[in-house]
Protein backbone atom coordinates (compact mmCIF):
# COMPACT_ATOMS: atom_id res chain seq x y z
CA UNK A 1 0.00 0.00 0.00
CA UNK A 2 1.52 3.18 -1.47
CA UNK A 3 1.43 5.98 1.30
CA UNK A 4 -1.15 8.89 1.22
CA UNK A 5 0.86 12.35 0.55
CA UNK A 6 -0.86 15.60 0.05
CA UNK A 7 -0.06 18.99 -1.01
CA UNK A 8 0.49 19.98 2.45
CA UNK A 9 0.54 19.36 5.95
CA UNK A 10 0.62 21.86 8.83
CA UNK A 11 3.64 22.26 11.00
CA UNK A 12 3.50 21.79 14.61
CA UNK A 13 6.14 22.73 17.23
CA UNK A 14 6.68 20.32 20.10
CA UNK A 15 3.52 19.93 21.90
CA UNK A 16 5.10 20.48 25.27
CA UNK A 17 6.25 24.16 24.33
CA UNK A 18 2.74 24.99 23.55
CA UNK A 19 1.20 23.74 26.36
CA UNK A 20 4.38 24.91 28.64
CA UNK A 21 3.33 28.45 27.01
CA UNK A 22 -0.57 28.00 28.24
CA UNK A 23 0.37 28.40 31.66
CA UNK A 24 0.76 32.02 31.99
CA UNK A 25 -2.28 32.52 29.67
CA UNK A 26 -4.07 30.30 32.61
CA UNK A 27 -2.72 32.47 35.04
CA UNK A 28 -3.67 35.73 34.00
CA UNK A 29 -7.14 34.82 32.11
CA UNK A 30 -6.12 37.35 29.64
CA UNK A 31 -7.21 35.52 26.56
CA UNK A 32 -7.13 38.25 23.45
CA UNK A 33 -7.06 41.70 23.44
CA UNK A 34 -3.15 43.10 22.90
CA UNK A 35 -2.35 40.35 25.70
CA UNK A 36 1.18 39.69 26.18
CA UNK A 37 2.20 37.13 23.82
CA UNK A 38 0.38 39.65 20.74
CA UNK A 39 3.03 42.03 22.31
CA UNK A 40 6.02 40.04 21.93
CA UNK A 41 5.03 38.10 18.85
CA UNK A 42 4.57 41.75 17.37
CA UNK A 43 8.18 42.70 18.10
CA UNK A 44 9.45 38.88 17.03
CA UNK A 45 8.26 39.50 13.46
CA UNK A 46 8.58 43.03 13.11
CA UNK A 47 12.29 42.02 13.85
CA UNK A 48 12.07 39.15 11.44
CA UNK A 49 10.37 40.60 8.41
CA UNK A 50 12.54 43.19 8.74
CA UNK A 51 9.74 45.78 8.82
CA UNK A 52 9.05 49.56 10.12
CA UNK A 53 5.74 49.11 10.99
CA UNK A 54 3.10 45.86 11.43
CA UNK A 55 -0.09 45.41 13.12
CA UNK A 56 -1.01 41.50 13.96
CA UNK A 57 -4.92 40.49 12.57
CA UNK A 58 -7.13 37.13 12.84
CA UNK A 59 -6.33 36.00 9.77
CA UNK A 60 -5.11 37.17 6.41
CA UNK A 61 -8.02 37.93 4.63
CA UNK A 62 -9.11 40.29 7.84
CA UNK A 63 -5.70 42.13 7.60
CA UNK A 64 -6.10 42.65 3.63
CA UNK A 65 -9.76 43.92 3.76
CA UNK A 66 -8.76 46.37 6.54
CA UNK A 67 -5.99 47.28 4.70
CA UNK A 68 -7.17 48.79 1.66
CA UNK A 69 -9.89 49.91 3.85
CA UNK A 70 -7.01 52.17 5.89
CA UNK A 71 -6.58 53.93 2.69
CA UNK A 72 -10.29 55.50 2.34
CA UNK A 73 -10.18 54.37 -1.65
CA UNK A 74 -12.58 54.84 -4.16
CA UNK A 75 -12.68 53.27 -7.84
CA UNK A 76 -10.78 50.89 -9.53
CA UNK A 77 -8.43 48.31 -8.72
CA UNK A 78 -5.45 46.51 -10.66
CA UNK A 79 -5.01 43.24 -9.51
CA UNK A 80 -4.47 39.72 -11.18
CA UNK A 81 -6.42 36.94 -11.12
CA UNK A 82 -4.22 34.18 -11.00
CA UNK A 83 -4.40 34.43 -6.82
CA UNK A 84 -6.77 32.81 -3.82
CA UNK A 85 -9.99 34.09 -3.75
CA UNK A 86 -8.90 36.00 -0.61
CA UNK A 87 -7.12 39.06 -3.04
CA UNK A 88 -9.86 39.55 -5.10
CA UNK A 89 -12.93 39.45 -2.33
CA UNK A 90 -11.07 41.83 -0.40
CA UNK A 91 -10.97 44.40 -3.13
CA UNK A 92 -14.50 43.81 -3.50
CA UNK A 93 -16.18 43.33 -0.05
CA UNK A 94 -14.31 47.69 0.19
CA UNK A 95 -16.86 48.49 -2.11
CA UNK A 96 -14.03 48.60 -4.96
CA UNK A 97 -14.06 47.61 -8.63
CA UNK A 98 -11.30 44.72 -9.15
CA UNK A 99 -9.59 45.52 -12.73
CA UNK A 100 -7.58 42.31 -13.39
CA UNK A 101 -4.03 42.67 -15.52
CA UNK A 102 -2.61 39.49 -16.49
CA UNK A 103 0.46 37.89 -15.47
CA UNK A 104 4.24 37.13 -16.61
CA UNK A 105 4.76 34.12 -17.70
CA UNK A 106 7.75 33.52 -16.07
CA UNK A 107 6.89 33.32 -12.24
CA UNK A 108 2.74 34.31 -12.80
CA UNK A 109 3.40 37.77 -10.55
CA UNK A 110 1.49 40.55 -12.57
CA UNK A 111 3.10 41.77 -16.09
CA UNK A 112 4.24 45.09 -15.33
CA UNK A 113 3.90 45.85 -19.14
CA UNK A 114 0.34 45.83 -19.27
CA UNK A 115 -0.82 47.67 -16.06
CA UNK A 116 -0.66 51.12 -17.60
CA UNK A 117 -3.35 49.96 -20.31
CA UNK A 118 -5.81 49.06 -17.64
CA UNK A 119 -5.42 52.87 -15.52
CA UNK A 120 -8.16 54.61 -16.06
CA UNK A 121 -9.18 58.10 -14.50
CA UNK A 122 -11.05 56.08 -11.95
CA UNK A 123 -8.00 53.81 -11.09
CA UNK A 124 -6.79 54.37 -7.28
CA UNK A 125 -5.13 51.39 -6.19
CA UNK A 126 -2.51 48.23 -7.43
CA UNK A 127 -2.90 45.04 -5.73
CA UNK A 128 -0.05 42.83 -7.07
CA UNK A 129 0.70 39.49 -5.67
CA UNK A 130 3.86 37.51 -4.62
CA UNK A 131 2.62 34.16 -5.84
CA UNK A 132 4.02 31.01 -4.57
CA UNK A 133 6.63 33.42 -3.23
CA UNK A 134 7.55 34.90 -6.55
CA UNK A 135 8.31 38.57 -5.53
CA UNK A 136 6.66 40.75 -7.74
CA UNK A 137 8.87 43.54 -9.92
CA UNK A 138 8.45 45.95 -7.17
CA UNK A 139 10.86 48.50 -8.57
CA UNK A 140 8.63 49.25 -11.64
CA UNK A 141 5.53 49.18 -9.73
CA UNK A 142 6.64 51.46 -7.81
CA UNK A 143 7.14 53.42 -10.67
CA UNK A 144 3.56 53.33 -12.32
CA UNK A 145 2.24 53.85 -9.04
CA UNK A 146 4.44 57.03 -8.29
CA UNK A 147 3.48 58.02 -11.93
CA UNK A 148 0.02 57.74 -11.63
CA UNK A 149 -0.56 58.72 -8.08
CA UNK A 150 -1.74 55.14 -7.06
CA UNK A 151 -1.55 52.88 -4.08
CA UNK A 152 0.68 49.95 -3.64
CA UNK A 153 -0.63 46.78 -1.28
CA UNK A 154 1.29 43.79 -1.74
CA UNK A 155 -0.94 40.66 -0.77
CA UNK A 156 2.33 38.85 0.92
CA UNK A 157 0.24 35.73 2.27
CA UNK A 158 3.58 33.48 0.41
CA UNK A 159 6.35 36.05 0.76
CA UNK A 160 7.16 35.38 5.08
CA UNK A 161 10.66 35.91 5.41
CA UNK A 162 11.54 36.69 1.87
CA UNK A 163 13.86 39.54 1.19
CA UNK A 164 15.25 41.10 -1.92
CA UNK A 165 19.36 42.38 -1.72
CA UNK A 166 18.76 42.05 2.35
CA UNK A 167 15.40 44.01 2.05
CA UNK A 168 12.52 42.93 3.94
CA UNK A 169 9.52 42.08 1.22
CA UNK A 170 6.88 43.83 3.62
CA UNK A 171 8.57 47.02 3.27
CA UNK A 172 7.83 47.74 -0.55
CA UNK A 173 4.82 49.81 -1.37
CA UNK A 174 2.50 50.99 1.00
CA UNK A 175 1.36 47.97 3.10
CA UNK A 176 2.26 44.77 2.60
CA UNK A 177 -0.26 41.71 4.11
CA UNK A 178 1.31 38.37 5.13
CA UNK A 179 -1.02 35.20 6.31
CA UNK A 180 -0.19 33.11 8.78
CA UNK A 181 -3.03 30.36 7.93
CA UNK A 182 -1.83 26.65 8.96
CA UNK A 183 -0.73 25.63 5.78
CA UNK A 184 1.62 28.16 5.05
CA UNK A 185 5.10 28.74 5.82
CA UNK A 186 5.19 29.90 8.97
CA UNK A 187 1.54 30.23 10.97
CA UNK A 188 -0.47 30.59 13.97
CA UNK A 189 -3.04 28.46 13.51
CA UNK A 190 -5.18 31.01 11.40
CA UNK A 191 -3.37 34.71 11.71
CA UNK A 192 -2.35 37.95 9.49
CA UNK A 193 -0.59 41.00 9.69
CA UNK A 194 -0.04 43.91 7.68
CA UNK A 195 3.53 45.74 7.83
CA UNK A 196 4.05 49.83 6.11
CA UNK A 197 6.15 52.60 6.50
CA UNK A 198 4.20 55.23 7.40
CA UNK A 199 3.44 55.75 11.18
CA UNK A 200 -0.33 56.56 10.83
CA UNK A 201 -0.90 53.52 9.43
CA UNK A 202 -0.47 51.81 12.63
CA UNK A 203 -3.15 53.95 14.60
CA UNK A 204 -5.63 53.40 11.62
CA UNK A 205 -5.11 49.50 11.69
CA UNK A 206 -5.48 48.93 15.26
CA UNK A 207 -8.85 51.02 15.28
CA UNK A 208 -9.89 49.27 12.20
CA UNK A 209 -9.50 46.21 13.95
CA UNK A 210 -10.51 46.92 17.37
CA UNK A 211 -13.84 48.53 17.03
CA UNK A 212 -12.11 51.83 16.88
CA UNK A 213 -11.97 51.64 20.63
CA UNK A 214 -9.21 53.37 21.83
CA UNK A 215 -9.79 54.19 25.61
CA UNK A 216 -12.52 52.97 28.23
CA UNK A 217 -14.94 55.69 27.15
CA UNK A 218 -13.13 56.69 23.64
CA UNK A 219 -14.31 55.23 20.71
CA UNK A 220 -12.81 57.35 17.63
CA UNK A 221 -13.95 54.87 14.56
CA UNK A 222 -16.37 52.81 12.85
CA UNK A 223 -13.77 49.76 13.05
CA UNK A 224 -14.46 46.32 13.07
CA UNK A 225 -12.85 43.13 14.61
CA UNK A 226 -9.71 41.95 13.54
CA UNK A 227 -7.59 41.20 16.29
CA UNK A 228 -5.23 37.81 16.98
CA UNK A 229 -5.64 36.48 20.15
CA UNK A 230 -3.67 34.98 22.87
CA UNK A 231 -3.33 31.14 21.43
CA UNK A 232 -2.40 32.62 18.40
CA UNK A 233 0.78 34.62 19.42
CA UNK A 234 1.47 31.56 21.68
CA UNK A 235 1.84 29.26 18.49
CA UNK A 236 3.42 31.85 16.68
CA UNK A 237 6.12 32.38 19.46
CA UNK A 238 6.17 29.16 19.21
CA UNK A 239 6.50 28.12 15.72
CA UNK A 240 9.00 31.06 14.94
CA UNK A 241 11.92 29.52 16.60
CA UNK A 242 11.53 26.57 14.20
CA UNK A 243 10.81 28.64 11.01
CA UNK A 244 14.79 28.85 9.88
CA UNK A 245 14.81 24.61 10.04
CA UNK A 246 11.48 24.70 8.28
CA UNK A 247 12.38 27.36 5.40
CA UNK A 248 16.09 24.83 5.38
CA UNK A 249 14.35 21.76 5.01
CA UNK A 250 11.48 23.17 2.11
CA UNK A 251 14.89 23.99 0.17
CA UNK A 252 16.34 20.46 0.07
CA UNK A 253 13.05 19.23 -0.89
CA UNK A 254 12.67 21.75 -3.58
CA UNK A 255 16.20 21.31 -4.73
CA UNK A 256 15.36 17.63 -5.18
CA UNK A 257 12.47 18.17 -7.01
CA UNK A 258 14.59 20.76 -9.42
CA UNK A 259 17.02 17.93 -9.69
CA UNK A 260 14.43 15.31 -11.31
CA UNK A 261 12.42 17.93 -13.23
CA UNK A 262 14.43 20.89 -14.35
CA UNK A 263 14.92 20.72 -18.19
CA UNK A 264 12.78 17.80 -18.83
CA UNK A 265 11.07 19.26 -22.27
CA UNK A 266 7.34 20.60 -21.82
CA UNK A 267 7.79 21.01 -18.06
CA UNK A 268 8.47 24.22 -16.58
CA UNK A 269 9.56 25.24 -12.60
CA UNK A 270 9.77 28.82 -11.85
CA UNK A 271 12.75 30.76 -12.42
CA UNK A 272 15.73 31.59 -9.61
CA UNK A 273 15.80 35.35 -8.87
CA UNK A 274 19.24 36.65 -7.70
CA UNK A 275 19.46 38.71 -4.84
CA UNK A 276 16.16 36.92 -3.28
CA UNK A 277 16.13 35.19 -0.50
CA UNK A 278 13.02 32.41 -0.80
CA UNK A 279 10.94 30.63 1.47
CA UNK A 280 10.36 27.46 -0.96
CA UNK A 281 6.77 28.25 -0.24
CA UNK A 282 5.04 26.20 -3.11
CA UNK A 283 6.57 23.90 -6.22
CA UNK A 284 4.45 25.01 -8.79
CA UNK A 285 5.54 22.87 -12.26
CA UNK A 286 3.87 23.69 -15.11
CA UNK A 287 2.92 21.05 -17.67
CA UNK A 288 3.41 22.81 -21.61
CA UNK A 289 1.71 20.20 -23.25
CA UNK A 290 4.16 18.46 -25.19
CA UNK A 291 1.54 15.37 -25.46
CA UNK A 292 0.54 15.01 -21.93
CA UNK A 293 -1.62 17.44 -20.00
CA UNK A 294 -1.64 18.38 -16.25
CA UNK A 295 -4.84 16.45 -15.79
CA UNK A 296 -3.57 13.27 -16.93
CA UNK A 297 -0.76 13.50 -14.29
CA UNK A 298 -2.78 14.62 -11.52
CA UNK A 299 -4.85 11.57 -11.56
CA UNK A 300 -1.85 9.44 -12.26
CA UNK A 301 -0.76 10.68 -8.92
CA UNK A 302 -3.87 10.37 -7.39
CA UNK A 303 -3.95 6.97 -8.58
CA UNK A 304 -0.75 6.57 -6.30
CA UNK A 305 -2.12 8.08 -3.25
CA UNK A 306 -0.71 11.69 -4.06
CA UNK A 307 -2.50 14.89 -4.04
CA UNK A 308 -0.90 17.67 -5.69
CA UNK A 309 -3.29 20.62 -6.11
CA UNK A 310 -4.19 22.82 -9.17
CA UNK A 311 -3.11 25.68 -7.46
CA UNK A 312 -4.52 28.27 -8.76
CA UNK A 313 -7.45 26.78 -10.62
CA UNK A 314 -9.84 28.13 -12.39
CA UNK A 315 -8.53 31.52 -12.25
CA UNK A 316 -10.66 34.10 -10.17
CA UNK A 317 -12.15 36.07 -12.95
CA UNK A 318 -13.35 32.24 -14.17
CA UNK A 319 -15.42 31.84 -10.27
CA UNK A 320 -19.56 31.70 -10.61
CA UNK A 321 -19.65 34.71 -8.23
CA UNK A 322 -17.72 36.83 -11.02
CA UNK A 323 -19.75 35.46 -14.00
CA UNK A 324 -20.67 38.06 -16.49
CA UNK A 325 -18.62 40.99 -14.77
CA UNK A 326 -15.34 39.42 -16.19
CA UNK A 327 -14.06 37.07 -18.85
CA UNK A 328 -11.38 35.03 -18.25
CA UNK A 329 -10.01 35.51 -22.37
CA UNK A 330 -8.80 38.99 -21.16
CA UNK A 331 -6.00 37.17 -19.34
CA UNK A 332 -4.73 34.73 -21.93
CA UNK A 333 -1.74 34.06 -19.89
CA UNK A 334 -3.68 33.49 -16.37
CA UNK A 335 -6.17 31.48 -18.01
CA UNK A 336 -3.26 29.45 -19.81
CA UNK A 337 -1.29 29.14 -16.45
CA UNK A 338 -3.96 27.99 -14.72
CA UNK A 339 -4.41 24.62 -16.89
CA UNK A 340 -1.39 23.93 -16.78
CA UNK A 341 -0.39 24.14 -13.72
CA UNK A 342 0.34 21.27 -10.65
CA UNK A 343 1.36 22.46 -7.17
CA UNK A 344 3.63 19.51 -5.94
CA UNK A 345 3.48 18.02 -2.21
CA UNK A 346 6.02 20.19 -0.52
CA UNK A 347 5.95 20.43 3.45
CA UNK A 348 8.96 19.84 6.23
CA UNK A 349 7.72 16.29 7.07
CA UNK A 350 7.48 15.17 3.77
CA UNK A 351 10.27 12.54 2.98
CA UNK A 352 13.00 12.87 0.11
CA UNK A 353 11.58 9.08 -0.91
CA UNK A 354 8.28 10.39 -1.31
CA UNK A 355 9.84 13.75 -3.59
CA UNK A 356 11.97 10.55 -5.41
CA UNK A 357 8.38 8.50 -6.05
CA UNK A 358 6.54 11.24 -7.13
CA UNK A 359 8.75 12.45 -9.87
CA UNK A 360 9.21 9.01 -10.88
CA UNK A 361 5.28 9.29 -11.79
CA UNK A 362 5.77 12.41 -13.91
CA UNK A 363 8.41 11.23 -15.42
CA UNK A 364 6.73 7.71 -16.41
CA UNK A 365 4.04 10.45 -17.85
CA UNK A 366 6.47 12.70 -19.78
CA UNK A 367 8.30 9.26 -21.31
CA UNK A 368 4.54 7.76 -22.27
CA UNK A 369 4.34 10.53 -24.44
C1 LIG B 1 -3.77 32.32 2.30
C2 LIG B 1 -3.95 33.47 1.37
C3 LIG B 1 -4.72 34.60 1.71
C4 LIG B 1 -5.61 34.70 2.91
O1 LIG B 1 -5.05 34.39 4.08
P1 LIG B 1 -5.88 33.74 5.29
O2 LIG B 1 -4.92 33.89 6.42
O3 LIG B 1 -6.18 32.33 4.94
O4 LIG B 1 -7.11 34.56 5.51
C5 LIG B 1 -4.71 35.66 0.82
N1 LIG B 1 -4.05 35.62 -0.34
C6 LIG B 1 -3.34 34.54 -0.72
C7 LIG B 1 -2.60 34.57 -2.02
C8 LIG B 1 -3.29 33.42 0.11
O5 LIG B 1 -2.63 32.33 -0.29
Amino acid sequence: MEKTVRVTRSFLPPMEEYVEMLKPIWDSAWLTNMGDYHERLKERLKEYLNVEGIELFTNGHLALEMALQAFELEGEVITTPFTFASTTHAIVRNGLTPVFCDIDPEDYTIDTDRIEERITERTCAIVPVHVYGNICQVDKIEKIAKKHGLKVIYDAAHAFGETVDGRGIGTFGDASMFSFHATKVYHTIEGGAVTFREKWLADRLYKLKNFGIMGEESVEFVGGNGKMNEFQAAMGLCNLKYTEQVIARRKELTERYREHLQGIKGLKLCPEKEGVKSNYAYMPVVFEGNGFQRDEVAEQLKNHGIYPRKYFYPCVNAYQCYQGTYDPKDTPVADRISRQVLTLPLYPDLEMEEVDRICRIILGECRKA
